[in-house]
């Protein structure tokens, strides 16, 4: 029987107790699949500034390198605002990714008609919507050189390399081979250079994936019909900035952040998270949302493990949970049939 490490990392605020909920949908999962896990606990964050004097001590890194996949909670809170950069848990969380190399990012937008078909549907929740932003992750404007400020000027540099942009581009095809096959690539070619290389490159990527039908689409434009149509997406391509913006942009098509998972990949070991971060407001109260939590369990399936009848049985439960009126607090204002706490919500989606 096959046996995955799973290097969990709780972090702060909700952390522990959103990932608890996932590591009890996986275990039951695993119940019923020929493969089984073992879990191993890491401190990243606040927590491991307050333990270690270090938001990202040696040890969890360790600990990642050893493992077979990377769950992960969310981290800081205001709490350690206050300490000099390079101690917040942020930057903790920013030198891991750098450390692991994943140069991915994975981030889905759903709206699940299982929770809109039950309620008085929300004017911003468009039904159908399933995208997936594939975003270049540790190159760009947010890393190119060269970069610097004196008193009247700053200045940044928006570099991709052929390479960068071959390798995003393949997690791009690759993912749409398993999506509807449609890859929107963005890009702001009719001004950057460093966007025309994007664009030439990926169309030359393009050729490995002849089933993939690849479109073009200027970064404002994106922007403008992920409001006007966001069902015409399934794949966009995009590099580090752009996909900040989009991603986040997309996020709020789906009705609370307390559902939406993300996946770091490209290295050996991905990183699999929820897109909300610890919220420092609710923690404690057991009212927050676990499913962005366990869709990113999902995710460590499909994406990191291979598991990919494990991962759709993840989701079809989660779909069951929204279609069946369970609520948490936070998605309330769809009819509920009942609100239940984070830990009822964990149990009810493990036990189908
Ligand atoms: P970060 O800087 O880490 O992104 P933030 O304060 O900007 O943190 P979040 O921690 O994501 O943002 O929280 C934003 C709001 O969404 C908060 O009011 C929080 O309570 C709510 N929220 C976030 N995650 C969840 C969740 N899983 N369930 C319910 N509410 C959530
Ligand atoms: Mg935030």
């Amino acid at each position: 029987m096959k046996k995955y490490k799973i290097a969990l990392i709780k972090g702060d605020g909700i952390g522990p107790e959103i990932v608890d909920e996932a590591v009890k949908v996986l275990d039951a999962v695993a119940s019923c699949s020929d493969f089984s896990f073992s879990y191993e606990e890491a401190l990243m964050g606040g927590c491991a500034y307050d333990i270690a004097g270090d938001p990202l001590p040696k040890e969890t890194i360790n600990i990642a390198l050893n493992s077979d996949a990377v769950l992960f909670g969310a981290i800081g809170g205001e709490k350690w605002d206050t300490l000099p950069r390079e101690m917040r848990p942020e930057s903790g969380l920013l030198r891991f990714r750098k450390e692991l190399g994943v140069y991915a990012n994975l981030r889905p937008a759903v709206v699940y008609d299982e929770l809109i078909n039950a309620s008085s549907l929300k004017a911003s929740v468009v039904k159908g919507v399933d995208l997936m932003v594939v975003r270049e992750l540790i190159g760009g404007i947010y890393f190119g050189e060269p970069k610097g400020r004196t008193a009247d000027k700053g200045w940044n540099t928006m570099v991709y390399t052929r390479d960068e942009i071959v390798r995003i581009a393949h997690q791009a095809f690759k993912i749409a081979m398993q999506r509807s096959k449609r890859v929107c690539s963005v890009d702001k070619a009719n001004v950057l250079d460093v966007s025309q290389l994007w664009r030439d490159t990926v169309i030359e990527v393009a050729k490995e994936y002849p089933e993939v039908e690849l479109s073009h689409m200027y970064v404002d434009n994106a922007a403008m019909q992920l409001i006007r149509d966001p069902r015409q997406f399934d794949v966009m391509l995009t590099g580090n900035i752009f996909g900040d913006i989009l991603s986040d942009e997309a996020s709020m098509l789906s009705g609370s952040i307390g559902l939406l998972p993300s996946a770091s990949v490209g290295a050996k070991i991905g990183v699999y998270e929820p897109i909300h971060g610890s919220a420092p407001d609710i923690a404690g109260q057991g009212i927050a949302n676990p499913i962005a939590t366990i869709a990113s369990a999902s995710m460590m399936l499909r994406y990191g493990l291979d598991e990919i009848a494990a991962a759709k049985k993840i989701d079809d439960a989660i779909k069951k949970a929204l279609s069946e009126g369970y609520r948490t607090q936070d998605l309330a204002q769809f009819d509920a049939k009942e609100v239940c706490s984070t830990s009822e919500m964990g149990s009810i989606i493990a036990n189908y």
